[in-house]
């Protein structure tokens, strides 16, 4: 059978130009590729490193099919598209990632009910529209609970933790804007993730089981391997779930492991994901130059080898701010600057990645550093 391989000097339109696009775009054009974007922000990083723009909204109808027809292989870095633009796209122009994936991931209650059906095991969940709901999942669930809008959220963003009156009101206002989810708040001991490469033949690559810490609800640090016993059955349950969704290219299954020791899945990012950028020093290949060989039709490694442990740490806007004069007096830390404009203390900003041998001493180097106890 003949894929869609595409031979170097041909063209990837990537729809999103954050940071995500900006490492894609650097692994496309290390192997030869031209890089087209689009994205609405006239300063996103990946304008830099592209060779050519397209200043316009993600759901400009004419603007992405402008794209589709300068480019060879449409591929993005986000998920909030719109799966019917997307789907529209699907029909005139290379996509190999399909639309699907968007469909049923961008809305958490779909996601929820799909990842279920394929029999992983998830958080248990209910859907909120009614102040009813709101008292009946305190009931099904139990106190606290997490209350999660369907549509749009990321690091933490329109989501309350339900366990006091307040907040109850809080959730009310939440749900009156926007259609929700509520989930059962879990006492975490740890939460984990596995990144995924799955070619157009079908071949599947998985890169190894990543540790994560998040801090406000953002990603904080990953620590690669994961001091966690749960690769086997995590892969397990990223097998279930891709028999149930079609997936191209690189994605990322994000899991929570509670005090019983049991795994969840959380959620699932179709895309590269800031989990495994350690990968770009720490591995063989990275989850960007896996994503650019699949969506390109290429073949796909047999395995990832992670070439020496990491510690990726991310640095935001109030990070910079502390460590930015601290950089040139360490080599030893991989810092990656995503060429934002304007920086807000929550804001990804960048990331840094340490190789080491020594994985307890250089997590508590680090984290010292980024809690200001250090320089
Ligand atoms: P986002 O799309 O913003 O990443 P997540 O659902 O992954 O949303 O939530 C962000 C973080 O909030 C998680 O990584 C975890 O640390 C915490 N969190 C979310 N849901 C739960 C839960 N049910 N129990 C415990 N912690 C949770
Ligand atoms: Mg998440």
């Amino acid at each position: 059978m003949t894929y869609n391989k595409l031979k170097f000097g041909a063209t990837i339109g990537i729809i999103g130009g954050g940071q995500l696009g900006k490492m894609m775009a650097q692994s496309a054009q290390k192997m030869g590729y031209r890089v087209i974007v689009l994205d609405p922000d006239n300063a996103c990083p990946t304008q830099h490193v592209a060779h050519q723009f397209i200043h316009a909204a993600y759901d400009d109808e004419a603007a992405l099919n402008e794209l589709g027809e300068q480019s060879d292989v449409i591929t993005y870095e986000f998920e909030n598209i719109n799966a019917e633009q997307l789907k529209k796209l699907t029909t005139r122009f290379n996509v190999p990632q399909g639309y699907e994936a968007i469909q049923l991931l961008q809305d958490r209650l779909i996601e929820k009910q799909s990842i279920s059906k394929a029999g992983a095991h998830v958080v248990p969940f209910l859907q909120i529209t009614s102040e009813d709901d709101l008292k009946e999942a305190g009931q099904r669930l139990g106190y606290p609970f997490i209350v999660k809008t369907r549509f749009g959220g990321y690091d933490g963003k329109g989501q309350v933790l339900v366990n006091s009156d307040v907040a109850f009101d809080e959730a009310k206002t939440l749900i009156a804007q926007q259609e929700c989810v509520a989930e059962q708040y879990l006492n975490l001991k740890r939460e984990v993730s596995l990144t995924v490469t799955r070619g157009v033949d079908g071949s599947v690559v998985f890169f190894p089981l990543q540790e994560n810490e998040h801090r406000n609800q953002i990603l904080f640090k990953t620590i690669v391997p994961a001091r966690d016993d749960h690769e086997v059955f995590a892969r397990e349950e990223v097998k279930k779930i891709m028999k149930a969704i079609h997936f191209v290219g690189t994605f990322t299954v994000e899991f929570f492991v509670d005090d019983n020791h049991q795994l969840f899945v959380n959620e699932i990012a179709p895309r590269p994901h800031n989990s495994g950028h350690y990968s770009i020093e720490a591995c063989d290949y990275s989850q960007f130059d896996t994503h650019i060989m699949a969506v390109t039709g290429q073949t796909l490694p047999e395995n990832i080898e992670l070439l020496k442990p990491a510690v990726m740490m991310n640095l935001l806007g109030k990070d910079l701010d502390l460590l930015e004069d601290e950089f040139n007096l360490h080599p030893e830390w991989h810092v990656h600057i995503y060429g934002k404009t304007s920086r807000k203390p929550l804001r990804k900003m960048g990331h840094l990645t340490q190789l080491t041998e020594q994985i307890e001493a250089t997590e508590q180097n680090l984290v010292a550093y980024f809690e200001g106890r250090k320089s």
